[in-house]
């Protein structure tokens, strides 16, 4: 079957290769993968900045947002063929570390976690995977391909949950949110935040494009320039960019208790001048919180699900802008101007309405061409 694999380490040593059918030990769902999303980590691992492969291997399939069916699973998994899933990125640590043992991979001490298509383990941008049942997501048919979206979402699911944690610290009524980039993550954490009955407002550089459009379509209130004039007095702040200077205003505008999530990952090198006495004062004298999140574990992917259920589906169709055959993968991989997200089709969604995720109505498992059925258990 054909991969997108890389060598970590190795500068655009992306390549298609035929590659051996998925091995039963790698678990007992065998799924047949639909679409992968491409991210900014994914663009890392091209560059050979990041990534590494399995034990004993030198290439590592990439990929690390999916969708796929589920071609054959044990009857005890609860899994039926033709169900949509989700493949879930990290793995626990083997020690386990204290969180790791309960389920909090995404808060792993040790660092000793993997994770598939980034940190040893093979990822999902091949026509078919095997793993194993509680390390899937299922999701409701009517998502269709728009599920392609649950795993970014699942990362600002988190974000938002922590924020409401820490939002518990006292009597806590957050009316304003600001949310700095308009990219996939810093769209769905809007949609989130509209959701939630939030004011929100979104500060990106860009006046052309899909994403103006997007925002204010949300219902939230699209900005340029900078942040105090977009949004002073932020209850609660997404900062989505990693930009250095945009990371250090944003801690500065928030409402007295106010809350800054950080998830952008700066690239580094980049000084500023910044007089931290007087961001420690202004953090002390407001009871202000500033913290940064990664990753997700399955409560996360979970309520990335339902979140993106309550969404309209014309507005998650168009966050997806671009969709190239794996055939095209070097389409996909090169950003362009207009990109919100991309997504490489390894398989064209058989289910026409789930593929344009339109109707409303769409509630039919399409079977597979492949004779589906039970395995093992
Ligand atoms: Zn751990």
């Amino acid at each position: 079957m054909r991969a997108l694999v890389i060598t970590p380490g190795v500068a655009d040593s992306a390549r298609l290769e035929e590659i051996p059918e998925p091995s039963p030990e790698q678990g007992s769902v065998l799924v047949e993968t639909l679409a992968v999303g491409v991210c900014g980590t994914d663009r890392e691992i091209l560059a050979g900045e990041y990534g590494a492969a399995p034990p004993g291997e030198n290439h590592l399939v990439l990929g690390h947002e999916s969708l796929g069916r589920v071609v054959s699973a044990p009857m005890s998994s609860g899994l039926l063929p033709g169900a949509l899933v989700v493949g879930i990125v990290r793995r626990p640590d083997p020690v386990p570390c204290p969180n790791c043992a309960v389920g909090e991979w995404d808060m792993c001490r040790n660092g000793q976690y993997t994770e598939h298509g980034i940190k040893e383990l093979h990822g999902f941008c091949r026509e078919r995977f095997r793993i194993e049942p509680d390390r899937v997501i299922e999701l409701d048919a009517r998502l269709g391909g728009a599920g392609v979206l649950v795993e970014p979402a699942s990362v600002v699911a988190k974000a938002w949950e922590h924020i409401e944690r820490i939002g518990q610290r006292s009597r806590w009524t957050p009316q304003r949110v600001l949310v700095t980039g308009a990219g996939p993550i810093g769209l769905l954490a809007a949609m989130m935040g509209v959701q939630r009955g939030l004011e929100v407002h979104v500060l990106d550089r860009v006046t052309e494009g899909p994403k103006p459009d997007l925002v204010r379509d949300l219902g939230a209130t699209y900005h340029i320039g900078v942040v105090a004039k977009a949004c002073a007095n932020a209850d609660i702040v997404l900062e989505c960019t990693g930009v250095a200077q945009l990371v250090f205003d944003v801690m500065q505008c928030t409402a007295h208790n106010g809350i800054v999530c950080l998830t952008g990952i700066s690239s580094g090198g980049r000084k500023l001048e910044a007089d931290i006495a007087a961001l420690n004062r202004a953090m002390v004298l407001e009871n202000d919180v500033v913290f940064g999140t990664v990753n997700a574990n399955r409560r996360h992917y979970e309520a990335a699900a339902t979140a993106l259920c309550k969404a309209d589906r014309r507005w998650l169709d168009r966050l997806i802008s671009r969709r190239a055959p794996l055939e095209s993968w070097q389409d996909a991989l090169v950003h362009q101007p207009n990109d919100v997200k991309t997504v490489i089709e390894l398989k064209a969604n058989d289910d026409k309405q789930s593929a344009h995720f339109l109707s409303d109505s769409v509630s039919v498992r399409n079977p597979l061409p492949e004779a589906p059925g039970h395995t093992g258990g």
